[in-house]
């Protein structure tokens, strides 16, 4: 089977050095297992989305010799497959309305500050669908578990981690983990590779896979990049975008951080021949994956 792999930003701001060792590392991984690599933009969420940042993100990969093999997916033209889905797990019984608000269901927790456990308020209430209704998928108490092959073994119980988790938004847009989990299937996605951030939300996606009949990729969930106040490197916290000028200067930093040796490091040569020294060097001593040591 031939390795398919995917680097999937949203478009919520310019790439970042964060960003960046996600995109650099999907690269090498596929690379290395002579696999495609593909780029999604996950387009989904407008109100966060930043004017100009697809451009800008498709800019900044093309500068860092960071070329999809495929035409890159756009999710806002996917929204019929995510309704067919939704459609899908309805019949099935899977779903349900939920007029919740994130303050009315805060006020029943025992914790009102700590993480939002949906306690399943509405799931026998029978709602119609109505404008500003939210779908929720019912989960199961039950230990959902994977092997992560950069981080070991990963375990969450949805219903009491997460509870009932929404898959279409109360403000009509499509979840993350709906869009993320159909379009790697339609992608055939055989392994993710991705940032650390993101590994309490695979569980979930596990979860929604088994219950499509979609195959379950391998995971790999990346280290993150910290600023000097220890924040992590996103977004929300500014980080600056990537200096397209300094392409191999800032492929060399996420090499850095992914563990590569110094005498791959060479500023001196194109973004494309030091991502080429380390597809090199991840074929014969694997950093990306660690657990089969
Ligand atoms: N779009 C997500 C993000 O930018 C990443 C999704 C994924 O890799 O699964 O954080």
């Amino acid at each position: 089977m031939t390795y398919r792999g995917r680097f999937a930003p949203s478009p919520t701001g310019p790439l970042h050095q964060g960003s960046l060792v996600a995109a650099v590392g999907s690269y090498i991984r596929a690379k290395s297992q002579d696999g495609i690599w593909l780029v999604r933009i996950e387009d989904i969420d407008p109100p966060r989305e930043e004017a100009g940042a697809t451009n800008s993100i498709l800019e900044a990969l093309n500068a860092h010799a960071l070329v999809s093999d495929e035409p890159v997916v756009f999710q806002h033209q996917r929204h019929d497959a995510y309704r067919d889905v939704l459609r899908k797990l309805e019949e099935d019984n899977q779903l349900y309305w939920c007029d919740c608000t994130r303050k009315s269901i805060r006020a029943t927790l025992d914790d009102p500050y700590g993480p939002i456990v949906y306690p399943g308020i509405c799931r026998d209430k029978n709602l119609s669908a109505e404008q500003g209704r939210a779908l929720r998928i019912k989960t199961g108490d039950l230990l959902t578990c994977f092997d992560d092959q950069y981080i070991g073994r990963f375990e969450q119980n949805l219903s009491q981690e997460t509870g009932d988790f929404v898959l279409l938004r109360a403000d009509g847009l499509f979840s993350y983990q709906l869009a993320v989990v159909v379009d790697d299937a339609f992608q055939e996605i055989t392994e993710v590779v991705r940032g650390q951030d993101l590994v309490d939300n695979t569980p979930r996606q596990l979860y929604l896979q088994s219950l499509l009949g979609y195959p379950t990729p391998a995971y790999i969930h990346l280290p993150l990049v910290f600023n000097d106040d220890g924040q992590k490197l996103s977004k929300q916290n500014l980080a600056p975008a990537l200096d397209n000028s300094k392409a191999t200067e800032n492929i060399c930093n996420a090499l850095k951080i992914l563990g590569y040796p110094a005498e791959i490091r060479n500023p001196t040569q194109s973004a494309a021949e030091t991502l080429q020294a380390a597809i090199a060097f991840e074929r014969q001593s694997p950093l990306l994956i660690r657990e089969n040591d």
